[in-house]
């Protein structure tokens, strides 16, 4: 909605080389900056937080990234620490997507440290919470995203809940293989999740399949906060698109 206050961005997953990512920052930087009101973040690598993050410094961009461990630092082959990526840039932390969740060991005790580590560490954390396919077949989606949410926000202060950015993204609507969600279908399941966070209250976005053809209509739903995208923001045209329609 025109003048609401959104956010708007992506995370790249594993894609982009560092030459992919440069050119990706320089039609950024080449292009209106998103305008005020509008938030637009980008999650690229690791191996390319720095670079992007320094690049983008002093923009209109926000830089994060899409995991870090809790702990400050030590034993743990192979991570990085919420400390490592503040330190390259980052300011908001993607924690819980459900690719992490099925494939990397984000457990529900692994998000809620990575929340309240986030925080510790003056970071947004990016919550992503999100039903599967089975769970919506039987329609448990609100109890079962109600009990994600207040799990991991189960470490964090009440005081500080409201800094925790919640993505609603079901399972089965993200990915190449994803069916695009109604927003019947997720209308009501943001209105649970916005009971949930009640007093403490939380912004909410919607992620999954999100395209320039269903944004518009995604971000009237009572209570959506703005949207996290995969594949059409890949592409910065894409990424720019969407916040201009926005
Ligand atoms: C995602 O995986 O978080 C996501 C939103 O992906 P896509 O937009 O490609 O469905």
């Amino acid at each position: 909605p025109a003048g609401a206050d959104l956010w708007i961005g992506t995370s790249w997953k594993m894609n982009k080389t560092r030459s992919e990512a440069n050119d990706y920052v320089a039609a950024l930087l080449a292009a209106d900056p998103p305008p005020s009101g509008v938030t637009g973040f980008i999650l690229p690598p690791h191996t390319v937080l720095a670079e992007v993050a320094g690049r983008l410094a002093g923009s209109a961009w926000s830089v994060g990234t899409q995991n870090a461990n809790w702990r400050p630092e030590g034993a743990g082959t192979g991570e990085v620490s919420m400390r490592m990526v503040r330190d390259a840039g980052a300011s908001i932390v993607e924690i819980g997507h459900s690719e992490r969740r099925a494939e990397y060991g984000d457990t529900d005790q692994a998000v809620q440290r990575k929340v309240r580590a986030a925080l510790e560490e003056s970071m947004t954390p990016l919550l992503c919470v999100g039903e599967s396919a089975e769970v919506r077949s039987g329609g448990g989606q609100d109890r079962f995203i109600a009990e994600q949410v207040a799990s991991a926000l189960e470490l964090v202060d009440a005081d500080r809940r409201s800094e925790v950015v919640i993505a609603y993204e079901p399972i089965w609507a993200i990915g190449e293989h994803g069916t695009p969600a109604e927003p019947e279908q997720i209308a009501p399941v943001v209105r649970v999740i916005a009971e949930t966070v009640a007093e403490q209250g939380a912004r909410i976005l919607y992620g999954g399949s999100v395209t320039l053809q269903n944004a518009s209509e995604l971000l009237q739903i009572p209570g959506v906060g703005g949207l996290f995208v995969g594949r059409t923001a890949w592409d910065p045209a894409g990424l720019l698109a969407l916040i201009d329609l926005a």
